[in-house]
Parts: C-alpha cells; sequence; structure tokens
C-alpha cells in the first residue's frame, strides 16, 4: 500500500504459537523511496519474499535497498533482517542497547523465550551502524529522518520522524487497546508516548502492529494507548492487592480477566510487563 509519494506500508502476517494452538498475527514494515531505498524494520524470517515482491511492482530491485532500519530486536522486527543483508548489501542500523540481542538471537532466545522463537527468526545480522536520539539520517531527495529514542516497551527502542512527509513510524511504542500489552518500563513507555504525542504536525501514525492513521486519528490512537497503559497499571494494582504473592504466570491470567481480555493470551511476556507495573509502583 503507498501512503504518500514516497512511504509504501507492507502488512506481513505471521502466526505466534500459543498453548492453545497458533495465533495469526501481521506486522508492518515500512519502505521510505528515497535516493536508495530505506526499510524500516524486516518483518518475521522469509518476509524477504513480500519485501522483494514490492520493490520488484515498483519498479525497483533488492539492490536498491540501502539501508534497514531495525526500530528493535523483537522477532518480529528483525526476523528477515539477515536475508535482507544477504540480497541487498544494505546497511544495518539500530540503536546501541539492541544491538546484543540483534547480533546473537541465541543469546535473545536465552534471554527473552519468545514461543516458536526460531520460525520467527531467520538469523543473527552485524549492526553496521548504532543510533541515538536525534541523529538525523539523510536518504536523499530532500527526505530526512530523525531519530526519537523511545523506550519502554524495550530499552533500545526507536521512533522515527519524517518531516517532509509529517509521517511518525512509531514501531511497538504506542500499545494498542486490547492487544497483547508488552513492555519493560511502563514509566518510560507512558514518557515515549507523551513524547511522540507532542510532535506538532503528525498526518501520519506508521505503527508495526496497527494499520496506517491519517491527521487527528493518530493523535487520538497515542491517547487511547496511554490511557490503556494506565488502565493497566490500576488494574495490576488491584489485583495485587487483592491477592499478595501469586505466581507471575497466574497473576497475568487475574490481570486479563480483569481487563475483559481472553486469558488464553496469556504467555511469559506479558507476565513480564506485568511485574514490570509490579515494579515500578515502588518508583
Ligand atoms: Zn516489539
Amino acid at each position: 500500500m503507498q501512503v504518500t509519494d514516497h512511504i509504501h506500508a507492507l502488512k506481513v502476517p505471521f502466526s505466534v504459537t500459543t498453548p492453545q494452538g497458533k495465533i495469526p498475527r501481521f506486522v508492518y514494515v515500512y519502505l521510505i523511496y528515497g535516493e536508495g531505498i530505506c526499510l524500516i524494520d524486516s518483518g518475521v524470517a522469509s518476509s524477504e519474499k513480500i519485501i522483494f515482491d514490492c520493490l520488484e511492482k515498483t519498479g525497483r530491485k533488492p539492490e536498491d535497498v540501502s539501508l534497514l532500519i531495525l526500530t528493535h530486536s523483537h522477532p518480529d522486527h528483525i526476523g528477515a533482517a539477515q536475508a535482507v543483508k544477504r540480497a541487498t548489501g544494505c546497511e544495518v542500523a539500530a540503536y546501541t542497547a539492541e544491538r546484543a540481542w540483534i547480533e546473537d538471537v541465541e543469546l535473545q532466545a536465552r534471554e527473552r523465550p519468545v514461543p516458536g522463537f526460531f520460525s520467527l527468526v531467520g538469523g543473527s545480522v552485524k549492526v553496521d551502524r548504532t543510533l541515538k536520539d536525534g541523529d538525523v539520517l539523510n536518504l536523499g531527495k530532500g527526505l530526512s529522518l530523525k531519530v526519537i529514542h523511545t523506550p519502554g516497551h524495550s530499552k533500545g527502542s526507536i521512533s522515527l520522524w519524517l518531516p517532509e512527509e509529517r509521517a511518525l513510524f512509531s514501531a511497538d511504542a504506542v500499545p494498542i487497546v486490547g492487544d497483547l500489552p508488552i513492555y519493560e518500563d511502563v514509566l518510560e513507555s507512558a514518557r515515549s508516548i507523551k513524547r511522540l504525542r507532542a510532535l506538532d504536525g503528525i498526518e501520519f501514525l506508521l505503527a508495526s502492529w496497527d494499520d496506517p492513521r491519517r491527521g487527528e486519528m493518530a493523535y487520538r490512537i497515542m491517547d487511547s494507548g496511554l490511557e490503556y497503559l494506565q488502565r493497566i497499571n490500576e488494574t495490576v494494582r488491584i489485583v495485587d492487592e487483592g491477592s499478595r504473592d501469586l505466581d507471575p504466570m497466574e497473576f497475568c491470567r487475574r490481570v486479563l480477566k480483569e481487563l475483559g481480555l481472553p486469558e488464553t493470551i496469556a504467555n511469559p511476556l506479558v507476565a513480564r510487563s506485568f511485574q514490570a507495573s509490579l515494579a515500578s509502583r515502588g518508583n
């Protein structure tokens, strides 16, 4: 789907493994057509086929991809990075704090086990360029991409702002109401959403787990993401006060139930988020 003159959005379907079987999901990958082509995230393993199909349909070829920015190291963002790098020879860029898990996916699988990890991730890839908050990447054709550090979902999560097209690539920084709440630090996550919310004149909100949103809707999505985080935190507090010392998975199921979400989506990553909410209460 072409979003603006220079941006294409690709919806990549995949499935995640749960005790109840596989459930369908999707993740967005974005392409910015500048002097070369800049890819934002790579999708899961084998997504390169969808990316290269898109290039062909628009009269371009894999070698035109000059830069792959990984917004963070989670499997649905880096899964095809190794294959993309091999086929295109592009530079790979990410925030410093995400580097270890991108360059060593076995380490990531040990430290943050996701069910079906190796069906989602094709392999490790070297990060050629580390990014920091405020960096501006010149994409040619008058396009510049500004790096905004938006931690919370993960330590080194970044968002990217393309002012010439008033497009904000928010990756997983803004939680989607009713979807799996995944964060490492709830206070940082809230601060990051507020920081993005403060950007003036966003015309396109381009997230990984949501369809592209335009105009006022972009701001409404950020507001509701923030409210969702606050509601989760409050629910965690109530469940904790009602029954102390539950094991993390049982605690996770109770919070989900209180939130009106299906308990079947309980998994160790969601449990980790709620434990992070509990830990933040001491701050
Ligand atoms: Zn993520």
